[in-house]
């Protein structure tokens, strides 16, 4: 079994916050990790069937949609999960060949693959589906928060970080050290009481979800519903324009 780095005090611990509020399931995230990993660290990222019934293959990003309460109040939360870099990473201690391992000076959690047998005992111990088996290779998977975009003096200082972060059209994701208390991120979590994924489970994700507000989507309900559908060629109102300027940023 493969141990994880001893914890230091303020250790860097690189991940993502992730806006439920702003993430409009358009999966933008999604298919830019796919196209940049299928070329990137871990290329390339096989698709099954692609074009047939039951299409299945590697993607380290989904967005899972769900309905929410009922009548005026009823919403449609979409869900972006990739690997949460887990600082008790359980995927990380069961593998049986050191594989999986956990990089101490930043936290991200990663496959080498040349060690991977694919016993798939890392899917099995993550509580929350982030592996992904790659049938063509026989080998293991993961979101690598783009480790070779985050380092890379290659790309312009701006773009070095995920592309899922760089592609989302709301600006619903932010990329940034959790570590640190007064990293930006971090900020963004204590003031929009982000929260860990399954907290119960003991794994300590460092990704965070800022959860969705009620009161924000109440106050975007009642600027729209007094109003008409626009006729054509006007200027759209209230929630289609909220929306429009959401996604023109
Ligand atoms: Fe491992 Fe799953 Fe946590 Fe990622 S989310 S570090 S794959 S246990
Ligand atoms: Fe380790 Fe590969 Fe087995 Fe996962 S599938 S536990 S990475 S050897």
């Amino acid at each position: 079994m493969t141990t994880l780095p001893a914890p230091v005090p303020g250790q860097k611990k690189l991940g993502l916050v992730i806006d439920l509020d702003l993430c409009v399931g358009c999966h933008a995230c999604a298919t830019a990790c796919k196209e940049w990993n299928t070329g990137g660290h871990m290329a390339p990222l096989p698709d099954f069937n692609a074009y047939g019934d039951n299409a299945w293959g590697v993607w380290f990003n989904r967005i899972h949609s769900f309905e929410e309460g009922d009548g005026a109040g009823a919403r449609t939360v979409h869900f972006p999960k990739s690997c949460l870099h887990c600082e008790d990473a359980a995927c990380v201690t069961v593998c049986p060949t050191g594989a999986s391992y956990k990089r101490a000076e930043d936290g991200i959690v990663l496959v080498n693959e040349s060690l991977c047998i694919g016993c798939k005992l890392c899917s099995w111990a993550c509580p929350y589906g982030a592996r992904e088996f790659d049938a063509d290779e026989g080998v293991m998977k993961k979101c690598t928060l783009c480790i070779d975009r985050i380092y890379n003096d290659n790309l312009m200082p701006e773009e070095r970080q995920p592309v899922c972060v760089m592609v989302c059209p709301t600006k619903a994701r932010f990329f940034g050290d959790l570590g640190d208390p007064a990293s930006a991120v971090s900020d963004l979590v204590a003031a929009r009481g982000g929260k860990d994924l399954m907290p119960e489970l003991g794994y300590r994700p460092v990704n965070q979800y800022l959860p969705p507000q009620r009161s924000r989507m109440a106050a975007v309900l009642a600027s729209v519903q007094p109003e008409p559908p626009p006729a054509d060629g006007e200027q759209p109102t209230g929630l289609l324009r909220w929306v429009d300027r959401l996604l023109s940023r």
